[in-house]
């Protein structure tokens, strides 16, 4: 059986899960919070952590509470987490809150979604997006 770990999105705590049994609405093992189909709010404390144990693909908007392209896309990017759920993990980085992670990750301009698998980055691009865009640019598109 495989098992698949997650991340929790309300403790950031590492979970194991059978992917058997990913339609079960698994939960959180630290403090019961769901944790498919939520947006993982990251820090520079949990990042690498969450990134490198991850075993799906983690997809992390860099955002700002100032940047209104980004509270645009939120309930966007929150609507294709729950898509994805179980196939791709959704994460965020406040960059107002995390500037080292801004600066580490040299995010020109926010929003910025970037694709990560086994800690390591993929591809990334900038702008807002709506979920059917966010859904196309994680399939390979712009
Ligand atoms: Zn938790």
């Amino acid at each position: 059986m495989t098992n698949l770990v997650l991340p929790c999105p309300g403790c950031r705590s590492l979970s194991r899960v059978p992917e058997a049994r990913l339609a079960d609405r698994p939960v959180c093992a630290s403090c019961r919070t769901r944790l498919l189909g939520a947006p993982v709010p990251l820090d520079a404390a949990s990042f690498d952590r969450v990134l490198s144990a991850t075993t799906l693909p983690v997809l992390v908007d860099f955002w700002a509470p100032w940047c209104g392209p980004c509270r645009t896309m939120a309930p966007h990017f929150d609507a294709a987490a729950a898509a994805f759920a179980g196939r791709v993990v959704f994460a965020k980085v406040d960059t107002e809150a995390e500037p080292g992670l801004a600066a580490r990750f040299q995010i020109q301009g926010i929003p910025t979604l970037a694709l990560f698998e086994a800690g390591r980055e993929l591809r990334r691009s900038s702008g807002g997006r709506n979920q059917a865009q966010i859904a196309a640019w994680l399939a390979g598109g712009t």
